[in-house]
């Protein structure tokens, strides 16, 4: 027999099993197997898998109108985009098919911005060590990440980027000729590293003194995935100018939006931007759905609730296995186990007992359930966890 993989470009390496259909935290393959999943196609199925609302609006939608391209109004992605700026600092929203999309919308908006404003020369987008915001030319460059730019030509002019928590690089960094300052509040891929909230407070200072924009990627940490709408509100004072969401804005359904204030938008005219696809009938109505439910203040507060319990008992298994846990990272039910080894066989042990959870930076297990987890799904990870710290050697 020959290999189904074998046309599939393998810059992925998936395990053995094959999933089937979902339902709320769990997922089951063709054998019927039941797994807990921890980590919602990377904190994408925000609301567990086949809710009920959203099935039944995107069926709903799928035997009227799919598609129009933005030729035309579509009424579903203007009421999303009023819900968007009603919640958070933003007064205009372009809508993106992905997050890597909405990264390149905010690089252009930030520069044009500047451009129209006099001061074509600020172009400089400062990042993190640590960054990822998307696997495109723009975004590869932008996360800085040798790895994903080795054999890509030479690196994109206009990036620049310095350590995480650097404040004398930052200070250094941040010039006249800087566009953006462009982080996630929450690295994800990095390693579930939290910017602590004064430093967001001070960024936005920062970036005010210099005239540079503030950026911030919540495509993995924002929509309720920190116990707030998104991870920033946790700051006092940090609102940015530019934010790209995706991920659990769709909760499965892909798209991604670019949220901006009415001055950075302003030089975003006919012309400047463009999707074919972004912001239609199907996916805004499934948004308009995941929207009404997440920005819900007593769901956040769920959220809230159930990830104090979640990460106590991360800290109790740090203090049961010192031998091979350094901590617990993160923020929310956007976290992780900070292993003093890979941890790749963590996760295939964690997975041979039917828990579902992804991996981070050099060392971290990272934890992206869905937001609809109850205190019994959180019991059941973590003793999983516990027997998988247990069994697995360190390699
Ligand atoms: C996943 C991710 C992206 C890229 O999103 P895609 O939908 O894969 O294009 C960008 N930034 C962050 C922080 C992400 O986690």
């Amino acid at each position: 027999m020959t290999d189904p993989r074998k046309h599939i470009m393998p810059v992925y390496a998936p395990p053995p099993q094959v999933f089937e259909r979902g339902e709320g935290v769990r997922m089951y393959t063709e054998d019927g197997e039941a797994y807990l999943d921890f980590v919602a196609g990377i904190a994408v199925t925000a609301l567990g898998h086949a809710h009920p609302a959203l099935v039944d609006v995107l069926q709903t939608q799928a035997g009227k109108l799919w598609h129009t391209s933005n030729m035309f109004r579509v009424p579903a992605a203007e009421e999303l985009a009023g819900k968007m700026c009603a919640d958070t600092f933003a007064d205009r929203v372009f809508f993106t098919n992905s997050g890597t999309e909405a990264v390149e919308c905010a690089i252009k908006a930030a520069r044009k911005y500047h451009w129209a404003n006099g001061a074509p020369e600020r172009i400089e987008i400062v990042t993190f060590q640590g960054a990822f915001h998307g696997r495109s030319l723009g975004a590869i460059n932008a996360g800085g990440n040798p790895k994903y730019l080795e054999g890509f030509g030479p690196p994109l002019e206009g990036f620049t980027q310095i350590g995480f928590g650097d404040h004398d690089a930052l200070d250094a960094a941040v010039t006249d000729k800087t566009a953006a300052v462009f982080v996630e509040p929450v690295q994800g891929e990095g390693g579930v590293r939290a910017i602590p909230e004064e430093c967001l407070t001070g960024l936005r200072k920062l970036c005010d003194e210099r005239g540079a924009l503030l950026i911030y990627d919540e495509v993995q940490c924002g929509m309720g995935r920190t116990g707030k709408l998104f991870a920033h509100e946790w700051a006092e004072d940090a609102s940015p100018d530019i934010m790209c969401v995706a991920k659990g804005v769709g909760a499965g359904f892909p798209f991604g939006a670019c949220l901006m204030t009415e001055a950075v938008g302003q030089p975003m005219q006919p012309g400047s931007h463009g999707s074919t696809y972004g912001g239609n009938p199907l996916a805004m109505a499934v948004g308009n759905v995941v929207w009404d439910i997440i920005s819900d203040e007593a769901f956040l507060a769920e959220v809230r609730r159930v990830s104090g319990t979640l990460t106590q008992g991360l800290k109790s298994l740090a203090d049961s296995h010192p031998d091979k846990v350094e901590g617990v990272t993160g923020k929310g039910l956007l976290c992780g186990l900070k292993l003093k080894s890979l941890p790749k066989p963590f996760q295939a042990t964690a997975r041979d007992m039917k828990l579902l959870v992804g991996v981070a930076g050099n060392n971290v297990l990272r934890l992206a359930p869905p937001l609809i987890i109850t205190d019994a799904d959180v019991r059941e990870a973590v003793a999983v966890l516990d027997k998988a710290l247990e069994q697995t050697p360190v390699s």
